[in-house]
């Protein structure tokens, strides 16, 4: 019999936490659990209980009563069926310290628990780089970036020659700064938590991503540690 790996994953915007989860959903088989998604898909239980819209209510996931949280994602263990040796990945959940000690109670209700939260640790400078300076070609849609990845020839997509690209607008430097520093004074309660309970393990995520990879790998117990 093999060990549930119930995994949570933590990162600011742009820490490239989303990118490391397809990967193991797609070579390792893990399935993931979106508290964004399961409040979408029961839309039509959920906001005339609480009187607000679906996007009002995604946006605001911390201020959501922790018991409609947790019964959905109750509901969506259910209904996996068999959990054994079932390999899950929490994604922008729990987000709050009281969601993460209900959310041990469910774990314990199923036979298992978080037994590890991945911290995606990565310097404010390097995603504001990550985000500010990233753009695509409007005709292929390559990305790039004015810091880490800039086309062989200035001005000219590497892939189809083209001389157009596109910017996302709505990033500036003062909303994400908002963001990033929200972000952290949410989190830092949560990272005591899972440090206390022996779960978390800090990923060096400002490094390309092989290299992550591999942190995530180790850290999950999937390969052998090296060095
Ligand atoms: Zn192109």
């Amino acid at each position: 019999m093999s060990e549930n790996k119930w995994v949570v994953l933590l990162g600011a915007p742009g820490c490239g936490k989303g990118t490391q989860a397809e990967y193991l959903i797609n070579q390792y088989g893990f399935k993931t659990v979106s508290v964004g998604e399961l409040l979408r898909s029961n839309r039509e239980t959920i906001v005339p209980e609480l009187g607000k819209t679906i996007g009002e209510v995604i946006s605001s996931g911390a201020l959501l009563p922790d018991g409609i949280v947790l019964d959905l994602v109750r509901k969506e263990l259910k209904s996996i069926g068999d959990l054994n040796g079932v390999n899950l990945i929490y994604d922008g959940f729990p987000r709050t310290v009281g969601q993460a000690e209900e959310m041990d109670k469910v774990a314990a209700e199923f036979g298992t628990k978080i037994g590890y939260v991945l911290n995606f640790v990565v310097d404010d400078e390097v995603i504001t780089k990550r985000i500010l300076g990233r753009y695509k070609c409007s005709n292929c849609g390559k990305i790039y970036n004015d810091f880490f990845l800039k086309p062989e020839v200035d001005g000219v997509c590497d892939v189809c020659g083209s001389k157009e690209f596109d910017r996302r607008a709505d990033d500036n430097e003062e909303s994400l700064k908002k963001r990033l520093s929200e972000y952290h004074s949410k989190t830092s309660a949560l990272i005591e938590y899972y440090t206390n309970s022996g779960a978390l393990r800090n990923i060096k995520a400002d490094a390309d991503f092989e290299e992550v990879r591999h942190s995530v790998l180790e850290s999950l117990n999937l390969i052998e540690g090296e060095k």
